[in-house]
């Protein structure tokens, strides 16, 4: 052999790696058909690489670190719910006690389960930790809420119930659509949904208010003041969304759609007030209606000159193509 074995099981693992000159490859290639020793080094190499036990070892650390803190959290939530069972315990002895049967202990109840949704349950659960914790404290919120309407025998608890929920999307919303698996499904559409939400949620409040305090007056007053609001809403959303515009025409939209739906919304409140009995309310719709239009038509400027810059804009760079 021309070179001895020492100096092949140097080069062997560029030459594995393939990053050897010719020469290099020449000389390991010659060696490995002659000597025993170094072929079997050379097959052992190739077998287990170093890299994949790299990224095994690394694995099994972050899998034993998961578990690692799993199991720590199960047990601070295991404990925590222990804690929580005194006062119920406590309240359950005291209400069958004290009472004809179980009372306010439902009101303790499922108060602590508000507390549990927030703290227990974000602690035992493995997976969409955020969306079960979200989902769990509205649900138990809107228990709450029921059982006191309950207890107190009161009528409330569709406007309560329905203000909570409309309060808690508004809250919620952006994040559940960020998160997994809901982005999966959402895509590209996440503003439209959150919108939806909002809208959806919005309406059952308003519905859910009128029927309680009485359909005939709420009704047309609410739908001519919420509606336009909600439109200005709608408006900006898709001209910030979808509009492929420059900032000032946006601006400018923006400016023109509020404009025009706060002058429908002076108007439609003026026609709905003079149509109901509400007296000594005077409503001037004339005066906003001129200065909402006069916002609407400053609008209409703004995105003009934005659209011209635009063109201006769009012109020089296919001059410099
Ligand atoms: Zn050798």
């Amino acid at each position: 052999m021309k070179y001895n074995c020492d100096l092949i099981s140097d080069l062997l693992p560029l030459y594995k790696d393939d990053i050897c000159s010719e020469a290099t490859k020449k000389i390991v290639e010659e060696h490995l058909a002659e000597c025993k020793d170094c072929k079997k080094m050379f097959a052992d190499m190739s077998d287990v690489t170093i890299d994949e036990n790299i990224a095994k070892e690394k694995d099994e650390v972050i899998n034993s670190q998961a578990k690692f803190f799993k199991r720590k959290s199960a047990f601070a939530g295991s404990i925590i719910a222990l804690i929580f069972a005194i006062p119920i315990l406590v309240c359950l002895i005291v209400n069958l006690a004290t009472g004809k049967g179980l009372t306010w202990f439902f009101i303790v109840l499922t108060g602590i389960l508000v507390a549990a949704s927030l703290i227990i349950v974000p602690l035992m659960v493995p997976e969409n930790k955020m969306l079960t914790t979200m989902a769990s404290f509205t649900g138990s919120v809107l228990l709450l809420l029921g059982v006191i309407c309950i207890y107190t025998r009161g009528n409330w608890f569709l406007v309560a119930a329905s203000s909570t929920l409309f309060g808690l999307t508004m809250l919620f919303a952006p994040f559940i659509a960020c998160r997994r698996p809901v982005n999966a499904y959402l895509k590209n559409s996440k503003g439209l949904a959150i919108m939806v939400a909002y809208t959806v949620t919005f309406a059952l409040m308003m519905t859910c208010i009128g029927i309680y305090t009485g359909p005939a007056a709420f009704f047309p007053l609410a739908t001519a003041i919420a509606g336009p609001l909600v439109g200005m809403a709608w408006a900006i959303f898709a001209i910030c969304r979808y509009l492929k515009m420059n900032a000032a025409v946006k601006t400018g939209a923006c400016f023109t759609a509020v404009g025009i739906l706060s002058g429908v919304l002076s108007h439609a409140t003026a026609m709905s007030v003079a149509n109901t009995s509400i007296t000594g309310v005077t409503f001037y719709s004339d005066p906003w209606l001129v200065l909402m239009l006069s916002i609407g038509s400053v609008g209409l400027i703004i995105a003009g000159i934005g659209a011209l810059v635009g063109m201006f804009k769009g012109g020089k760079k296919n001059e410099n193509k």
